[in-house]
């Protein structure tokens, strides 16, 4: 039995290895040490020179000059320091060849939006199992998938009880459903197809893209829960986020309120052209998400990596450490899988992008082949997902 003061003084000793507890096991060694690099962690609101120490596959420590050892570093100086990036719309479950590529770029989540539907969502859930970093998918409502020739013409392919199958078998990958409203993919069928990927998809989230829409942007919203996601936000008319006029129209706005996210989906073709993003930011409408809608194909389209689509923002006056948070804290929190991600704070699983944003004259590309040019770009200078190096890209 402990009297008292035997309890009490046991406490004072027990404190005192908890005080010194950091410096003992600042003599240990790190697993890995990011020295000196700009920390950009808009979860944390840090932007900051600091060392970032890894151990176990998680952030150990964010200070400036760590001095304990690691078994390996890497001089970050003159870089930025992020956490790694998470593209929510990308067609990277199309193979397997595909994510270790986008890995390259810092880009340690992505979200397959809609390649698979459920007659093939089986084999994009797989892809997205077997990938080096976290890979998610959503279901197209339509069964066969994105169809050339656009998949929602017939209606019968909109099938609500075989999504829920798809999502009921993959439930581990599998975190919301896909619609793709365009004129050309669904014509007349877009509210319907809509109303049935809601159906399917119960409290997940739905991510429709939009652009040259049948129906007015505002039928599509009025549909929309919190937490749902418009992909393609600054394509052009008909039916886009501007009216006649170039004006925002107001549905938008009160869409974003109620807590819908607007996510920007760089894609090749009618996705957004360089006049209307200049309209939307004009009003200060900015996307809440990036996203490369990107395939193996992209390093030879406008697209290139999720660096670049960043950069095009900036571009436009988008803030730095605005265009970082697009692109991982806020991403990471539209979905439940990406709960711990996005983010560099001490504890959290190590995945971090390190970027080099350089100075110059660099030439951007819309979806109708016009360029601008910006006078920053971001580039991927390294990866880590779960404390492990990813080596850049030759
Ligand atoms: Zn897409």
């Amino acid at each position: 039995m402990m009297n008292r003061r035997q309890f009490l003084s046991t406490t004072v000793a027990a404190a005192a290895t908890l005080v010194h507890a950091p410096s003992a096991f600042a003599q240990m060694s790190y697993e890995l040490i990011i020295k000196g690099g700009r920390v950009i962690d808009p979860s944390v609101g840090l932007d900051a020179t600091r060392d970032v120490a890894i151990a176990g596959g998680k952030i150990a420590a964010v200070e400036p000059n760590i001095t304990a050892g690691a078994a390996d570093t890497i001089d970050a100086r003159g870089k930025i320091v992020a956490p790694g990036l998470i593209d929510i719309h990308t067609h990277a479950g199309r193979s397997k060849e595909g994510p270790p590529i986008c890995l390259q770029d810092g880009v340690t989540c992505w979200v397959d939006a809609g390649s698979g539907g459920a007659d093939n969502m089986d084999e994009v859930a797989a892809v997205a199992r077997g990938a080096p970093q976290i890979g998610r998918c959503l279901v197209n409502i339509a069964r066969t998938g994105i169809a050339p020739g656009g998949e929602l013409h017939d209606l019968s392919r909109a099938n609500v009880d075989l999504a829920r199958g798809a999502i009921a078998r993959n439930r581990d990958v599998v975190i919301g459903v896909k619609a793709r409203m365009s004129n050309n993919i669904a014509g007349a069928n877009d509210l319907e197809a809509l109303r049935r990927a809601q159906a399917a998809a119960g409290d997940l989230p739905v991510m429709i893209h939009v652009g040259q829409n049948y129906s007015p942007l505002r039928s599509y919203l009025s549909l929309l829960k919190r937490g749902d996601i418009v992909t393609h936000i600054y394509a052009p008319a008909p039916n886009g986020l501007l009216d006649d006029k170039g004006k925002l129209i107001p549905e938008v706005l009160a869409a974003r309120r109620r807590g819908i996210y607007f996510d920007f989906g760089n894609g090749i073709a009618d996705h957004f052209d360089w006049a209307t993003v200049e309209a939307a930011t004009k009003q200060d409408f900015w996307p809440d998400t990036f996203s490369t809608d990107w395939n193996v194909m992209s390093r030879t389209t406008g697209v290139f990596d999720m660096p670049n689509v960043m950069s095009k923002l900036i571009m436009f006056g988008m803030p730095l450490s605005q265009t970082i948070a697009a692109a991982t804290c806020n991403a990471a929190r539209i979905f439940p899988s990406f709960d711990d991600r996005g983010t560099l704070n001490v504890g959290a699983p190590a995945d971090v992008a390190i970027l080099e944003l350089r100075d110059g004259n660099f030439e951007f590309l819309d979806n109708y082949k016009s360029t601008r040019t910006g006078k920053q770009r971001l580039f991927p200078a390294g990866t880590v997902f779960a404390g492990k190096k990813t080596p850049p890209r030759a």
